[in-house]
């Protein structure tokens, strides 16, 4: 058995599969990318060759346009191909639409890298399928014990309130443009809200495109195109850089809210005048992440960004062996 460690490498570039000569969410063109997701964090334009769910090479294909990559080739979940002397299959990882797990096997043993995930059900992407393997690579964007994501139900039932208590207001909702932003529209939807949610501008193209890989959104409009007298009451989504600047001030007396993991520091909240922080995170949680390293039973952790350390105390508590990669260019879109 070779141990993954002489095969799957940390470069300056990445993740790098060498009996496979691909490199995994590359920080840079590479002649051979397998990527996780859509996220620009791991989707960059300009590969030759992408692997990637049909979900993913969309949204590249949405950002991107030509450059997303000279060639692709789109895999189904659960489905094994061959790259070189690697088996390759990509695994649910519930993070965004096409959000996959990369499943790596050489040598008589299995890695997973399993990108960015959450194990909450989020009606707009596949859940998370739990792949026992020899080595687990994770994130730790909230690898702290004092992360821990209140129900999404809950956060939506504040906005909610809110719309309620001040129905003259007009709430404008920050949201991140892919995932974050139709998971939010899915679950005012699926708390029974009917009206119309209206757009930022740069929010609408990749709404299209999850209508297209068939995700009900209900009824969405152009913010820019109702009066504003017509968004009082009204919930308004946009991406974070547009709250910052004078777009949210077209709505009447707007209550500023922001669907972020981060929500749950105040300090952020009151940095980013948000008024109303809502706790709705497209990555797992500290009970989230020591929950799937159980369900994967892996004797080895690798730890790629985020907050490392504590996990890896508490790996090493439990016997895992445990390191951290420090991956470069990981500047975390869509918390
Ligand atoms: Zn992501
Ligand atoms: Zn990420």
């Amino acid at each position: 058995m070779t141990h993954p460690q002489e095969w799957l490498k940390v470069t300056s570039t990445g993740l790098y599969c060498a009996p496979g000569d691909f490199y995994i969410d590359p920080a840079r063109p590479v002649e051979r990318a397998v990527i996780t997701h859509g996220h620009s964090d791991h989707a960059r334009p300009g590969h030759r060759q992408v692997l990637a769910t049909a979900g993913t090479l969309a949204v590249m294909g949405a950002r991107f346009g030509a450059e997303a990559a000279a060639q692709t080739q789109a895999a189904a979940y659960g489905e094994t191909i061959r790259i070189g002397d690697v088996l390759v299959r990509l695994a649910p990882a519930g993070h965004v639409l096409g959000s996959a797990q990369v499943v790596l096997e050489h040598g008589g043993s299995r890695v997973v890298v399993s990108g960015d995930y959450k194990r909450r059900p989020d009606p707009t992407c596949a859940p998370f399928e739990p792949v026992r393997c020899d080595v687990f690579v994770t994130e730790a964007t909230f690898g702290l014990p004092v992360f821990r994501h209140p129900p999404d139900d809950a956060e939506i039932g504040r906005l909610l309130d809110s719309l309620r208590l001040f129905p003259e207001r007009g709430h404008v909702v920050g949201v991140y443009a892919l995932g974050k932003c139709q998971r939010v529209i899915a679950l005012l939807r699926r708390a029974g809200y009917s009206a119309p949610i209206y757009l930022h501008g740069a929010l609408q193209e990749l709404c299209e495109l999850y209508r297209a890989q068939g995700i009900e959104l209900g009824d969405l409009r152009p913010a820019t195109a109702a009066a504003r007298v017509e968004l009082a009451g009204q919930i308004v989504l946009a991406p974070p850089a547009a709250m910052a600047d004078r777009w949210a001030r077209r709505l009447p007396d707007p209550v500023v809210a922001m669907a972020s993991g981060w929500m749950r520091v105040r300090a952020r909240a009151r940095q980013r005048g948000v008024e109303l922080p809502l706790v709705i995170s497209d990555h797992a949680d500290w009970d989230e992440l020591t929950r799937t390293f159980e369900d994967v039973g892996a004797p080895e952790l690798w730890v790629t960004h985020g907050r490392e350390e504590a996990l890896i105390h508490y790996a090493t508590g439990k016997g895992i062996r445990a390191r951290a990669l420090s991956l470069v260019g990981r500047e975390e879109e869509g918390q």
